[in-house]
């Protein structure tokens, strides 16, 4: 039995026990063996995050959990209730899910620190990632041969590689237009192979990705299909550079979760794309999210590139934003162009005419290859100004 002592404090009428330093000590002991213990166990439970990594299990596995605090209860002989018991060990596990799910994310395929230096893909000769930033651009959607080949004389006259071009078209309504399917992809392909241009189109179902990788270079996830985990291992097991955009409301680690899906089927040329969140603002169809960019540069070595056209929804804010972007590290911009916009059979209002693409180029400094000339183009809509001019170097 410990003794009382009288010790004058600040309350002279209250007894201090005789031996509370020495029971304070105690305390503090426990404590530090406390913080050992703790720190022994997540060691333990980072060995076996490696393993589960390993062998693809799972990080939080909640019936294990649910075990775990059942022996525990069970041994408990007090002072503290069941409840407070439950309470604690269910934090010690929270933590321990979090140490678990970092150290996962920092072992992800796509991870910066699996691999330091920045991912270059190269395509036909073109390089994304590389030193110099490059430009897609090219209408929302593939309409007629006339249309490509209009876009296809520009850019390659114009020193741009890349040349997008919906064909398999993701639409809001069903009864909007869905693009021209596989005739589409040969527009697009006859049109790039004239003008030896690369071709980046979207796929949409894991039933058409062997005919879009049949006919183009780079396969295209949408937004809206960002989460679709069937298509992103499809796309993974071909041998096309995947360009993965951002879901509509996907987080920086979706995204990255989305891209571990395609690397970790083999395929690991997958460029990253940002093309704006949605969000409270109603002054452009989606919100640009520039920090995504360096973050996820931080976060992973592939390239970074961003869709200005769908981010802004509007024509007037894309240089801005096009220069922002690659101020903050990306590799490369995606913008739609359209011979005749206000004909465009989808996002009319947002796509530039080849006029406005060449300003848009020179205002992010894309510069125009050096020996391109004024070009003149016809387009196919016979209400339409049939010629149209574009920059030269
Ligand atoms: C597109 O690039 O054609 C497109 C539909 O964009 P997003 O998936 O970003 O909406
Ligand atoms: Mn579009």
């Amino acid at each position: 039995m410990r003794g009382l002592h009288g010790v004058r404090a600040m309350n002279e009428t209250i007894p201090i026990p005789i031996d509370m330093d020495a029971l304070r000590r105690e305390v503090e002991f426990i404590n530090h063996e406390l913080l050992e213990l703790l720190g022994r166990r997540a060691r333990l439970v980072s060995e076996i995050q490696t393993i589960k990594t390993r062998e693809g299990i799972p990080t939080f596995l909640p019936e294990r959990e649910h075990q775990m605090l059942v022996e525990l209860v069970a041994r408990n002989r007090g002072p503290f209730p069941d409840e407070t018991i439950r309470r604690l060990f269910k934090e010690i596990f929270r933590a321990s899910v979090e140490l678990m799910e970092s150290q996962s994310c920092r072992t992800l395929k796509i991870s910066r620190a699996s691999r330091a230096a920045d991912l270059q893909i190269r395509v036909r000769g073109a390089v994304i990632g590389g030193s110099e930033p490059m430009l897609i651009a090219g209408p929302c959607s593939v309409e007629s041969e006339q249309q490509m080949e209009a876009v296809a004389r520009f850019l390659s006259a114009n020193g741009v590689r890349f040349m997008r071009g919906g064909a398999f078209k993701p639409r809001s309504s069903p009864y909007s237009f869905q693009g021209l399917g596989r005739e589409g992809l040969l527009l697009l392909e006859q049109a790039a192979r004239r003008h030896n241009l690369v071709t980046v189109t979207e796929v949409m179902d894991t039933r058409t990705v062997e005919l879009v990788s049949e006919h183009a270079d780079v396969l295209q996830i949408g937004s809206r299909s960002m989460y679709n985990y069937d298509l992103l291992r499809e796309v993974g097991r071909c041998r096309k550079p995947v360009l993965l955009k951002r879901g509509l409301s996907a987080t920086v680690d979706e995204l990255l979760w989305s891209a571990e899906y395609i690397v970790s089927e083999g395929n690991v040329n997958v460029i990253l794309c940002e093309r704006g969140i949605r969000t409270y603002e109603t002054q452009t169809r989606n919100t640009l999210d520039i920090s995504a960019v360096p973050l996820l540069r931080q976060k992973s070595f592939l390239p970074v590139i961003v869709d200005v056209s769908h981010a802004a929804g509007r024509k007037d804010i894309l240089a801005p934003l096009g220069r922002a972007a690659l101020a903050a590290g990306a590799s490369g911009l995606m913008v739609e162009a359209h011979p005749c916009p206000h004909l465009a059979r989808s996002d009319s209002e947002q796509q530039l005419d080849l006029q406005e693409l060449a300003q848009f180029m020179a205002q992010c400094n894309l510069r125009p290859a050096r020996d391109s000339a004024a070009l003149m183009f016809q387009t196919d809509r016979p209400a339409d100004p049939t010629t149209v001019r574009a920059i030269g170097g």
